[in-house]
């Protein structure tokens, strides 16, 4: 079949940008591929549903610029589809005096990318949320919660109302590209398109290889497990709670997030997985396992983050490192409120020196674009990185 547009992915970037395709190009003929029987099967499906506010990146950063643009988007994409969004807000909080030099960081980067704060003392914390201790806090109003899957099976729909085809069960093995068009192909068919875009997740360099392209980077799996408090302690807290996240790595540490549905989840974590779509803990994927260790890039990483890195080892064996961990800005935490809940995996590129990536990273030929790093806040930005892609690849 021939077609407009091909999009490689059904996660939510794969589904954003299948949308902003076909209201740019109304009529245009579009085909989106998943190889999943369903959509948002991995990051998208195993995130913990935070509409982030964008307090932590860099100014002028992709990142910065989309999550910003992103709690608007979302919020107001929701409004449309009737999808539940509580807009519960968040505390970062300092548990330890030689954290508040980067939690006043944090604020001054706040007011850069014009988001507001306001700064708790001690008492005032207490006041805010009488479980949580800490030296002092910011608190975030912008930040919510709701679920993406929703947020992918309404852009389903505006994407099929569009005409747009999107066919599951289709795994992608090769792709070429000539002069007139890509073709992309699975086992059994083939589909022939004038611009191709892949959104790939834990995929994304092995479709670039796919294509031709050496993408300069590895996608590393990052686990980030989860515990789920028990029913009956879900009203230990009502914002969202998080540590001051350590500025060299990408994630944010454990925090406490109330869920849509009235949970709360404790997570997640971050360990290197041994398989990057396998969820259950030890899983591990002889093919995955070949692509770390040969590639330099890991061993460079693993000397430089050698030290926290068996820290998150050892909390994701021992649950009760874990827990030690929350007990530091919640101390009432018990070892029985942590139920376990299935992992997430994040798709985290890494370069050969073995720096982890920060912001969104693209690869562009003459009639593709993969998408190479959408880390989070990839779901509360992936409506913007839509019009990002499609800019990109049909222009303005
Ligand atoms: C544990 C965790 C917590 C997170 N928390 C948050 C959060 O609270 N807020 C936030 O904003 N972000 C969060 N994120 C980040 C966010 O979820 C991701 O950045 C985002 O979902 C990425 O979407 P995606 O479409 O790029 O990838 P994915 O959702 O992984 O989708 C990629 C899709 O491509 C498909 N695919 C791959 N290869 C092929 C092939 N060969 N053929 C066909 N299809 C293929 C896959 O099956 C998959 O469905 C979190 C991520 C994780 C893992």
């Amino acid at each position: 079949m021939r077609y407009d547009f091909c999009v490689v992915g059904g996660g939510i970037v794969g589904l954003s940008t299948a949308r902003e395709l076909l209201r740019r190009r109304p009529g245009a003929s579009l085909v989106l591929l998943e190889k999943e029987p369903t959509l948002a099967r991995h990051q998208t499906g195993h995130n913990s549903g935070v509409i982030h506010s964008g307090i932590y990146y860099e100014p002028g950063s992709f990142k910065a610029d989309l999550c910003r643009r992103g709690v608007r988007a979302t919020t107001e994409f929701c409004a449309e589809h009737g999808i539940d969004i509580a807009p519960i807000g968040k505390l970062i909080v300092a548990t330890d005096p030689r954290e508040l030099g980067r939690l006043s960081a944090l604020e001054s980067r706040a007011a850069d990318n014009g988001i507001e704060v306001r700064r708790l003392d001690s008492a005032e914390l207490h006041d805010e949320e009488p479980s949580v201790v800490g030296d002092a806090a910011l608190l975030v109003p912008s930040t919510g919660c709701v679920d993406y899957r929703l947020v992918c099976e309404a852009l389903r729909t505006e994407i099929e109302k569009a005409g747009g085809e999107i066919v599951t069960g289709a795994e992608i093995t090769a792709i070429r590209e000539d002069a007139s068009h890509v073709l992309v192909s699975s086992a059994d068919r083939l589909w022939q398109a004038e611009r191709f875009v892949a959104c790939a997740g834990l995929q994304s360099d092995r479709l670039a290889y796919l294509a031709g392209i050496t993408p300069g980077v590895r996608i590393l799996p990052f686990r980030g497990e989860y515990y789920r408090l028990s029913p009956g302690r879900s009203e230990i807290v009502t914002r969202m709670i998080y540590p001051v996240p350590d500025p060299e790595l990408p994630f944010l540490g454990v925090h406490l997030t109330p869920t849509i549905d009235g949970g709360v989840t404790v997570g997640p974590n971050a360990v290197l997985g041994m398989a990057r779509e396998r969820y259950r803990k030890f899983s591990l994927s002889p093919r995955d396992v070949r692509d770390i260790a040969t590639f330099p890039g890991f061993w460079r990483m693993a000397r430089s983050y050698a030290r926290v890195g068996l820290a998150e080892q050892w909390r994701s064996i021992s649950r009760r490192a874990y827990l030690d961990e929350c007990r530091r800005y919640c101390p009432s935490l018990r070892l029985a409120d942590l139920n376990p809940m299935e992992a997430g995996i994040r798709a985290q590129a890494v370069d050969a020196r073995g720096r982890l990536l920060h912001d969104f990273a693209f690869e562009q030929t003459e009639r593709m674009l993969h998408v190479l790093n959408a880390p989070s806040p990839a779901a509360t930005s992936a409506l913007p990185i839509g019009e990002l892609i499609v800019d990109r690849v049909i222009g303005g």
